[in-house]
């Protein structure tokens, strides 16, 4: 008797971490694998690699300055293809190191099944700050060198953006593998990375730049612009990603996305963490177990963040390691973080 319980004791220890379990012959039995999500520890900046049974995505792309420490996190997970490559927004924290990333691939004869990223109109693009603007056409570039139309890439001093639209239009209407994301026509916009772990996309679908809007209200609104989204592994625990979004957007996903945003175990933290994005209402919604900012403590933003708002354990990427990147594991039944290199703030007045 006792040696039958200790079976069944073994039995659901076993299941817990080789589930589901197929009972019929003539199917494969499914083998529950570990989600990872890397952060490179590149300080005020991000860059993130997700990765389940050798499929991957990256988000974002760092600074320029940090090309070394976001390839080195490609190459420590032996990436040669991605499933997805994914730009929340065009500041130069984010798609910095976006060619070089394009040209690790391809240098490994690498494939990029999607790249996502918000298109914008020629007014739009005239809107935008030049550096804006410039980056957005870096990020043109880059697909048309992936797909060996380098001689099309368009000269960074001195472009049309009539022509940089149309382009953008042309690459991503239809075909060539590629999609642009928020399209209302795209039939995949939310995908699976490995048949099980899910992309659900959370954005609003109209953008916050307006032509002609007072450029003292750009950069908070291209920011507002980022690509959000909750990945969600196989048993339900999931994580979500804000890019820099402030107030507007995140009430936004408080008004309608809140069976979707409170079920999140792990933050993104908005925009690095600043304080001032943290919108207690959102925060309150996500609840989230465990909080990472994408800074240093430089910027000394971690004390403020966390009193204002419950934000679980939080952790931040840094900048010195011999480790450039962070792992967050998701395992069932319950989300824990794995590695030695992460950097755990608290705060004890909390
Ligand atoms: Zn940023």
């Amino acid at each position: 008797m006792k040696k039958f319980k200790i079976f069944i004791c073994l039995f659901i220890v076993t299941s817990l971490f080789v589930a589901p379990i197929t009972v019929s012959a003539s199917l494969p039995i499914t083998v529950t694998t570990t989600l990872y999500v890397d952060a490179a520890r590149i300080g005020e900046a991000d860059s993130f690699l997700i990765s389940k049974n050798g499929k991957f995505m990256l988000v974002d792309t760092g600074l320029s300055t940090d090309s070394t420490k976001v390839i080195n996190m490609l190459s420590s997970r032996n990436v040669t293809n991605l499933k997805a490559l994914v730009i929340t927004h065009y500041d130069v924290d984010h798609v910095g190191s976006f060619l070089d990333v394009i040209d690790y691939i391809k240098n490994h004869n690498g494939t990029i099944d999607h790249i996502y990223g918000r298109k914008y109109t020629s007014a739009q693009l005239n809107t935008l700050t030049p550096q804006r603007r410039t980056n957005y056409v870096m990020f043109i570039n880059g697909i048309l060198r992936y797909l060996n139309r380098s001689s099309e890439e368009f000269n960074l001093s001195s472009y049309d953006t009539v022509a940089v639209a149309t382009k953008a239009n042309e690459l991503f209407g239809s075909g060539d593998g590629l999609w642009i994301f928020p399209t209302r026509t795209n039939p995949i916009a939310n995908f699976t990375l490995d048949g099980n772990t899910t992309v659900t996309w959370l954005n609003k679908w109209d953008s916050y730049i307006v032509p002609g809007m007072d450029p003292a209200d750009v950069p908070a609104n291209f920011n507002n612009d980022s690509l959000t989204f909750k990945l969600t592994y196989e048993n339900g625990e999931a994580m979500l990603f804000t890019g820099d979004i402030s107030w507007t957007p995140q009430q936004d996903l408080v008004d309608n996305c809140y069976s979707q945003i409170s079920t999140c175990s792990i933050l993104k933290a908005p925009h690095h963490g600043i304080p001032d994005y943290q919108k207690p209402s959102f925060i309150a919604a996500v609840n989230p177990s465990y909080t990472l900012a994408t800074t240093d403590l430089s910027y000394n933003r971690l004390p403020g963040m966390i009193t204002k708002g419950k934000y679980g354990m939080v952790y931040y990427t840094n900048t010195a390691s011999d480790f450039c990147t962070i792992a967050i594991r998701l395992k069932a039944p319950s989300v824990y973080l794995e590695d030695t290199s992460l950097s755990f703030y608290t705060n004890d007045t909390n």
